[in-house]
Order: C-alpha cells, then sequence, then structure tokens
C-alpha cells in the first residue's frame, strides 16, 4: 500500500508512438518520466483502464483470426481475465481483484465482442472479397525509426486503404455550449494518433491511405476527416517535440519541460516522479485528487472504520476508508511526509476517502 519511489534515472527517449503523440504535447516531461520508469505507471489506474486491455486484446485475437468462434472466445476471455488479476496480485493491487467485479455491464461488453466475431461489415466495406487483405497490428513506422506505432487493422485492397483503430470507452467528448446545448467530438488524442498513422503508411508505402477509422464496442464507426498535409505536419510536430524533450533532457533542464496544469496531471501516472508537480500541488492543493502530508496518526475504530490524519500545512486533514491490514505500515510511518494519490473528495473537499486505486508514496 506505501511505496518508496525507486530514484529516477534519465533515459533518451528515441522515439514516441502515435497514442502517445497528444500526451507528449501536453507535457514532455511526461515521456521523460516514462521511459525513465520503463513505462510502468506509478500510480494503480481505473478498474476499467485495466479492464479495456483485457478487451482490446481480445479484440485484436478477433481481427487476426485467433478467435473465430464462441468456444474460442469463451477460452481467451477466461484465460485473459485470469491473467489480469494474476497481474494485480502481482502489483500489490489485489484489492481490485477479481476485475470483473469492478467492472459495470461486464455482460454487455462480452456480448458486444462476441457480436464483433461474426459482424466484420462494422470494420469492413460493404460488399467486398477480401478478408485476406486485412493486416492486424500493422507496424507504421518513419524513415528515421523515431516515430512507431501499430495500427490495430488495416485494409489493404488495390485501390482502397483504409486504417481502423478500435477503442474501447468513449471516443467523443461532450462540448457544452452556451444554454444547455451539448456538442459531440471525437477525442483530440484518437484525432493525433490516426492522421499520425496515415502520414507513417504514407512514408512507407507512397500512397495515402482513403479513410481513417474509429470503432467502438458500441458498433460505432467514426471517420476521421484529414488530408495528408495535415498529417505531416502532425508528424514534423512529433518530431520537433522528440528533439526538444531530448535537448532540454540533456541539458538537466527538465523544468522547462514539465507543464502542471490540472488537466495535464490530473490522470497522469508518472506524477508520483515529478517533483515539479509535487511543488506545483503546494499552491494548488485539492485540485487533483492528491494531497501532501505529514502522518501524524492512524486510527482503526471498533466499527472497523479507519482513518488518517496528516497535516496540511496549517490543515489537519481526515482521510478515511483504508483496508485495515495497512495498520501497521501506517504506524511504523509516523510524522513522514506521504503524498495520497487518487484520493476522492466530497462535494465541500473536507471529506477525503481512500478508495481501492489510492496509491501512497512515502517521500
Ligand atoms: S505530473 Fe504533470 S507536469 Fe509532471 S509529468 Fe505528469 S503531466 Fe507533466
Amino acid at each position: 500500500m506505501i511505496r518508496i519511489l525507486t530514484p529516477f534515472i534519465y533515459k533518451k527517449v528515441n522515439r514516441i508512438s502515435p497514442s502517445q503523440l497528444y500526451g507528449v504535447l501536453k507535457c514532455p516531461f511526461k515521456m521523460v518520466l516514462a521511459e525513465a520508469y520503463h513505462h510502468k505507471p506509478l500510480v494503480a489506474l481505473s478498474p476499467n483502464a485495466y479492464f479495456g486491455s483485457v478487451l482490446h486484446t481480445i479484440i485484436e485475437l478477433i481481427t487476426n483470426r485467433t478467435i473465430v468462434d464462441l468456444p474460442t472466445f469463451e477460452h481467451y476471455w477466461k484465460e485473459l481475465i485470469m491473467k489480469k488479476d494474476n497481474e494485480l496480485i502481482n502489483e500489490g493491487l489485489d484489492e481490485l481483484v477479481p476485475i470483473k467485479a469492478h467492472i459495470k455491464n461486464v455482460g454487455l461488453k462480452k456480448i458486444q465482442l462476441q457480436w464483433l466475431i461474426n459482424n466484420k461489415s462494422t470494420y469492413s466495406r460493404p460488399s467486398a472479397g477480401y478478408s485476406n487483405r486485412y493486416r492486424s497490428e500493422m507496424s507504421l513506422f518513419d524513415n528515421t525509426g523515431r516515430i512507431f506505432g501499430k495500427a490495430d487493422l488495416v485494409y489493404e485492397g488495390i485501390d482502397y486503404i483504409e486504417i481502423y483503430d478500435f477503442k474501447t470507452g468513449n471516443i467523443l467528448k461532450q462540448i457544452f455550449n452556451e444554454g444547455s446545448d451539448i456538442t459531440y467530438l471525437i477525442k483530440e488524442e484518437y484525432e493525433y494518433q490516426l492522421k499520425l498513422y496515415a502520414y507513417l503508411y504514407f512514408q512507407m508505402k507512397g500512397r495515402s491511405p482513403d479513410k481513417l477509422s474509429l470503432i467502438s464496442l458500441d458498433k460505432k464507426k467514426i471517420e476521421i476527416p484529414f488530408d495528408i498535409g495535415e498529417c505531416e505536419s502532425l508528424y514534423h510536430k512529433a518530431i520537433n517535440i522528440l528533439e526538444e524533450l531530448n535537448s532540454h533532457s540533456q541539458n538537466g533542464n527538465f523544468k522547462k519541460l514539465a507543464h502542471c496544469a490540472e488537466d495535464n496531471c490530473k490522470f497522469c501516472v508518472y506524477r508520483p516522479a515529478c517533483v515539479h508537480y509535487t511543488d506545483w500541488m503546494e499552491n494548488n492543493k485539492l485540485v487533483t485528487n492528491d494531497i501532501c502530508g505529514t502522518l501524524l496518526s492512524f486510527k482503526v475504530f471498533p466499527n472497523g472504520n479507519t482513518c488518517a490524519y496528516i497535516s496540511e500545512g496549517f490543515n489537519t486533514r481526515v482521510i478515511s476508508g483504508f483496508n485495515q491490514k495497512h495498520e501497521g505500515s501506517f504506524n511504523s510511518r509516523l510524522n513522514k511526509k506521504l503524498v495520497f494519490f487518487n484520493i476522492q473528495k466530497d462535494k465541500n473537499s473536507t471529506n477525503l476517502i481512500a478508495t481501492n486505486t489510492t496509491t501512497v508514496y512515502e517521500y
């Protein structure tokens, strides 16, 4: 439950992938930390993120025809979920096991995946017999080797190319306009990813794809409009940011790369290692879901409830909801500086509650 961070050791970032580009542009330091910590998240993710990786692997197995019917589906469904549970236990995240118990509508997600087995028209052009022209997990890279990624699925016909990416969460984001209007837009990170795939494909094959499509589990297929000039500009942005982040890093100028802001940091999985974020938190208390303070005491009440009392500047904060089994771990750290990541706040922010993804670091 309480972790100690291994020291940050800078490693040069040799390449970035299309799926990372949007995040790297938002905060290049995130990529530096990702490389230093072997791309292993330093905080627990949401159960949906862990389960999403299982769903995505199943989609890959459907598209590469390893899963061809319901019995093979059932076999991999059970096997991959069991594997994920074991991984979570090995990472000390046993409170998230069994992962299925933490996911809403598991049955529906299962049916949606099964539907994909026999309904390839979701991701294919109607009325064409070309099943052997699909390439799943197609590697796409530029001529310098610095931008590299794998597209979930590419259809390569004689006169038609389409690149697909499957998403297990929402593809669209809601924008609230004046009045009560809501507009739905494709998430920018997905647009960046697919447009960069398009340019990599163009560099490799000398031909632009005809269509870029996102496919969600609920059978939505959404086309991303693009022109290849715009994709090329994104590619140059990717190369420039890679050069810039390595140049600043080699001069030890990490501060220049760290773009602290609520939107960037709130879900950054490397924030425990980001000193710039810890400094930023000082003036932005409880803006994100993290809190830093000195542990004053840890109490277990007769009814089994638990509370950690911490001093944060002049305030004493109380965080409830820990598992009793962590009592010894907390009590051995009295008067130590701890940072609690992924804390739930109530509306007025006075009550703080630990969740099953709360991760605590001793500094
Ligand atoms: S915590 Fe914020 S500033 Fe630090 S690496 Fe993550 S996104 Fe960047």
